[in-house]
């Protein structure tokens, strides 16, 4: 399972989307969307998620 935190992208907030990718870059959105005020697009976020996952060692 991946997870994807608020503070990666430099905010003094404590959120964390976790579960598939789909699910973190939705949750992820409406997060930024709705306390933050920024729209980033569904493709960067996906991006991070990839990138994240690729360093992260499988556990099954
Ligand atoms: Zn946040």
């Amino acid at each position: 399972m991946a997870n994807l935190r608020c503070r990666e992208y430099g905010f003094g907030c404590n959120y964390v989307s976790k579960g598939n990718a789909e699910k973190i870059v939705f949750d992820f959105w409406e997060h930024m969307n709705n306390e933050h005020g920024i729209d980033y697009s569904k493709e960067t976020i996906m991006e991070s998620v990839k990138r994240k996952n690729s360093e992260t060692p499988r556990n099954p």
